[in-house]
């Protein structure tokens, strides 16, 4: 029996074994499993027999939470980890293995981009971050090299709202063979399935909307199972590995062979997670479930919220310009419509007509929206994201990735539109007197 996303997203249990007398998922503080004998104990290790090991590499609440995701997303297996951050570093450490590039969309988050600009290249990754990537994908086959490893976009990027065409990005990817990487968090799995249209993995940040109440750090990867790792590119993923041997015969086998629907997340399990350690907390993941009821009715809330806010702004003469994909006059309005037929996510930016020091006296009159770096929580946000989530970048870097000065991010929570504009309204009657 196939189930609708909201009925998937509530389901009680996966694993009747496990946790066929709970409705709300168990939360397993536990840090190590009891092996029956010495034989489960050998099976467990070599991936021969299904189970536990130990918190840092599974969990039994973990596993529910990645498997509610994978169904989510239409991906055959995932992968939670302590923060976004991990979800992406371990899985370019594993694409690039030894060294290599990564083409990259410049409309990034913030530590995204500082980390591939600052971190990757100390371990011989590099990153070209090429506009084409999301204006114009067809001009794009230059700039795959031979150690080109992936293409890592965000399907509606941070904060400029761009959107990727996943399709056009998966056809180039997959003629170079290899995988297309889409960070998803702004959309998550509600408003958008990157695997329907051809990415190989997907990342969140589950902290944002996944979860989406400001309570916790956590990251997912999610694979399809299908991307060819025997091309040729990935020797890693058909290495005959040590920790996967038989125990009795002293065979070894790759992760391709032992876990062939999972092989890229159950490679970055036993090794990156399990050795560099950025393990998800069962109580974190418990969290990480509940959130997740409500994803649908949460996210459709703010992209309504959103639709109300830009329509106020638009009126606004203290407003230079707005980037929401959602709007007839942006660039993106028609990829919006293709790949978001729900509805663009509620996180959006504007561009503040006045100087500096009104913008910041208008950010210090705001009462109700909450001043802070986080995105997709029950409450709304707002931030000046050239000072604060982008400010690690340089200025020339900020420009690349179209981060103009006075912008202002809004990501709408779950509060009555009209306090959110009246917010608004007595904060920019307050630096330019009532209009
Ligand atoms: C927040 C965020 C991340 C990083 O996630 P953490 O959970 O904070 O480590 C990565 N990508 C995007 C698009 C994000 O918004």
């Amino acid at each position: 029996m196939s189930y609708h996303f909201d009925t998937l997203k509530v389901r009680a249990a996966y694993d009747p074994a496990l946790h066929n007398q709970a409705v709300s998922p168990p939360i397993y503080q536990t840090t190590a499993y009891e092996f029956r004998d010495t034989k489960n104990a050998d099976g467990l290790f070599a991936l021969t027999e299904p189970g536990f090991l130990y918190t840092r590499v599974n969990n039994p609440t973990v596993d529910i939470l990645e498997r509610r995701v994978a169904e989510l997303d239409g991906g055959s297996a995932a992968l939670a980890l302590a923060s976004g951050m991990a979800a992406i570093s371990y899985t370019l450490l594993t694409l690039a293995e030894g060294g290599g590039r990564i083409l990259a969309s410049p409309y990034l988050y913030g530590g995204s981009s500082d980390a591939f600009q600052r971190i990757f290249p100390n371990f011989g990754i590099h990153f070209d971050q090429s506009k084409a990537l999301i204006d114009n994908p067809s001009e794009l086959e230059k700039e795959i090299k031979p150690d080109t490893k992936a293409i890592f976009v965000e399907s509606i990027g941070n904060p400029t709202g761009a959107i990727a065409d996943l399709e056009a990005l998966a056809a180039l990817a997959h003629r170079h063979g290899i995988p297309l990487v889409v960070d998803n968090t702004f959309a998550t799995p509600y408003l958008l399935n990157p695997i329907q249209y051809g990415a190989d993995i997907v990342i969140y940040s589950a902290t944002k909307a996944l979860n989406g109440h400001g309570n916790l750090i956590a990251g997912l990867i999610v694979e399809t199972g299908k991307f060819p790792w025997d091309n040729g590119n990935f020797p890693q993923l058909q290495k005959e590995e040590y920790v996967l041997r038989d125990r009795s015969t002293g065979k070894k086998r790759s992760f391709l062979e032992a876990v062939p629907q999972a092989p890229f997340v159950s490679r970055i399990r036993l090794t990156y997670l399990n050795y560099f350690g950025a393990a998800l907390g069962p109580f974190d993941a418990y969290l990480t479930l509940i959130g997740i009821e409500t994803l649908s009715e949460r996210v459709q809330k703010q992209l309504e919220n959103a639709k109300k806010v830009v329509a106020y702004l638009e009126k606004n003469k203290h407003v230079a310009w707005i980037q929401y994909s959602g709007l007839e006059s942006s660039r993106y309005y028609q990829r919006g419509k293709k790949y978001f037929s729900k509805g663009i996510p509620g996180i959006f930016s504007f561009g503040f007509k006045g100087t500096i020091e009104e913008s910041e006296a208008f950010l210090n009159a705001i009462q109700l929206w909450s001043y802070h770096v986080n995105v997709g929580d029950a409450r709304s946000l707002i931030v000046n994201s050239p000072k604060t989530t982008h400010s690690e970048l340089t200025q020339e870097e900020q420009e690349y990735a179209a981060i103009e000065s006075n912008l202002i991010r809004l990501s709408l929570g779950l509060e009555d539109p009209e306090d959110l504009i009246a917010d608004l309204e007595q904060a920019f009657a307050k630096v330019f007197g009532a209009s």
